[in-house]
């Protein structure tokens, strides 16, 4: 069984659950310890006698400590690689950005460490100054979903050690192993005892346990809308900071003067890849009608042509979905789309001969309305759907309606619609001519509306969630 890690020791449990490889559910990846209400309560009072040495400790000190985690993750990049794709179900090489990108993030916060950070203000009184500095929060929370396994977590757990908080992490079930290795490596680098610790579990006693827990001081969390509100009401009566990053349904707006082949593999990267297991894929592609005719023809022969395979496999393009209830899912809400009217121009076949892995051939629908629920509601899957408009005004009206906010993107050749766009799109993150979906390891993530709560993640803007300001008014 791989244990827990708590107070700088491991911890065994009663329970444990096995994890399973998504493109072939015969292969147990391993057995993971199952926490409970006592070890997570244990865990958050350890982070929490850890906090003051922590928080004092000197800014080189926590540089090294981030910095040799950067080290073992490059170091060990093709093995860890390998875990996320037989665990999540990437391709390999999504699993090895996503380790690249984890290493380069726990090195840019590494840096962020010894960064100079305050003001000196001169007062409106003479002989008074007034000093604002940056001060850790305490015991930070972390949930994290199943979709980027290392790479949310990391961009959570470096800037919380960073600013000087110690941590109580819980990831989402489905991936206990990326977590696991994290943690293993953390540990490694003689990180003090009870500064970091991994809670693995289910959220209903894991994540409840956390969040009734006074001493937890923030909670940073990445999942669904719907277990997002749980958390904010859960938080609510302890008056505790909050980041929620949450679903969404991004536009990708496609016009006339797009230059067509560009606009066809931003499309089915921003759709596809991950197999659409992104809060920032491209879910709605909203098309002028001047290049519909050609874009759709194009897409789908693309659409087509899309290997979907084992994770592990150098020919796959599109790998597993992640669970057989994803897979459920994305399955319903083909048929609702089909139902409400809109045109499965091709795949959303359950892919035959891979009987043992949760393989879909992408979905892709025409003909849909803005108003259907495949356009208003997230999937999470490889399914997308095309909305055709008149013009540029229709087409940014009807990527700004939604209640989601994460990302939207604009496919043309006017700088002039591409300035616009840029301004008036209701979105955290805007794409000119890039699909949705990538984003940079080092500048600010997050959205609008039921996207997002709280301050950005990711960069120097972090600083603004993992601190917090002190105003000092002094008269020497
Ligand atoms: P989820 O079901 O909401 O779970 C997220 C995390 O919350 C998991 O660790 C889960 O634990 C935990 N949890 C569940 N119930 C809880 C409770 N009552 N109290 C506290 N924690 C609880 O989301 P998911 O299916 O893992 O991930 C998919 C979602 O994440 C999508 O909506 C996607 O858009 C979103 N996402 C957003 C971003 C972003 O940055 N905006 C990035 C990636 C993903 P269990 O796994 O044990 O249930």
């Amino acid at each position: 069984m791989k244990p827990l890690l708590i107070d700088g020791a491991w911890i065994t449990t009663s329970h444990a659950e096995e994890n399973r490889n998504p493109s072939n559910t015969d292969e147990v990846i391993g057995l993971y310890a199952h926490a409970g209400r006592a070890e997570t309560q244990a865990a958050i009072e350890a982070a929490r006698l850890s906090f003051p040495a922590w928080a004092a400790s000197t800014p080189q000190f926590r540089f090294e400590i981030l910095n040799k985690v950067a080290d073992e993750l490059t170091l060990r990049k093709s093995e860890i690689a390998s875990l996320l794709s037989r665990e999540e179900g990437k391709t390999l090489r999504e699993g090895l950005q996503e380790t690249e990108r984890a290493a380069n993030i726990f090195r840019f916060f590494a840096g962020e460490c010894l960064r100079p950070a305050g003001d000196l203000i001169p007062s409106v009184r003479p002989d008074v100054s007034v000093e604002v500095t940056r001060e850790p929060l305490g015991v930070v929370g972390i949930v994290t979903p199943w979709n980027f396994p290392l790479a949310i977590p990391s961009w959570k757990i470096a800037p919380a050690l960073c600013y000087g908080n110690t941590v109580v992490f819980k990831p989402a079930e489905l991936v206990p192993g990326c977590a696991w290795v994290l943690a293993e490596i953390l540990h490694g680098t003689g990180i003090p005892k009870g500064v970091f610790n991994l809670v693995t579990g289910k959220g209903s006693v894991v994540g409840n346990t956390m969040l009734s827990a006074r001493d937890v001081e923030a909670v940073t969390f990445t999942g669904s809308q719907a277990v997002g509100s749980l958390v904010a009401q859960a938080s609510i009566k302890h008056m505790r900071k909050l980041q929620l990053e949450m679903g969404g349904k991004n536009p990708l707006v496609v016009l006339d003067d797009a230059d067509l082949d560009l606009a066809v593999d931003c499309a089915v990267d921003g759709a596809f890849y991950s197999t659409g297991q992104r809060c920032t894929a491209s879910s709605r592609l909203i098309v002028t009608e001047g290049i519909y005719g050609r874009f759709i023809e194009k897409l789908t022969e693309k659409c087509r042509g899309l290997t979907v395979g084992d994770a592990l496999d150098p020919a796959t393009d599109i790998g597993p979905v992640a669970s057989a209830s994803q897979l459920a899912t994305d399955i319903d809400y083909i048929e609702i789309a089909r139902a409400q009217g809109g045109n499965l121009r091709c795949g959303g076949d359950i892919v035959k001969g891979h009987n043992h892995g949760y393989f879909l051939q992408p979905a892709l629908f025409t003909d849909t309305d803005n108003n259907m629920r495949i356009n208003r509601e997230e999937v999470f899957g490889p399914v997308a759907s095309v909305i055709r408009v008149r013009d540029y005004e229709e087409a940014l009206a009807t990527s700004n309606d939604t209640d989601f906010g994460l990302c939207s993107g604009i496919m043309t050749t006017s700088l002039k619609h591409a300035a616009h766009f840029r301004r008036e799109s209701r979105a955290g993150m805007v794409m000119v001519n890039l699909p949705t979906a990538g984003v940079d390891y080092h500048v600010p993530f997050g959205g609008r509306k039921a996207s997002s709560y709280g301050p950005r993640e990711q960069g120097r803007y972090a600083a603004e969630f993992f601190s917090t300001v002190k105003t000092s008014y002094i008269r020497p």
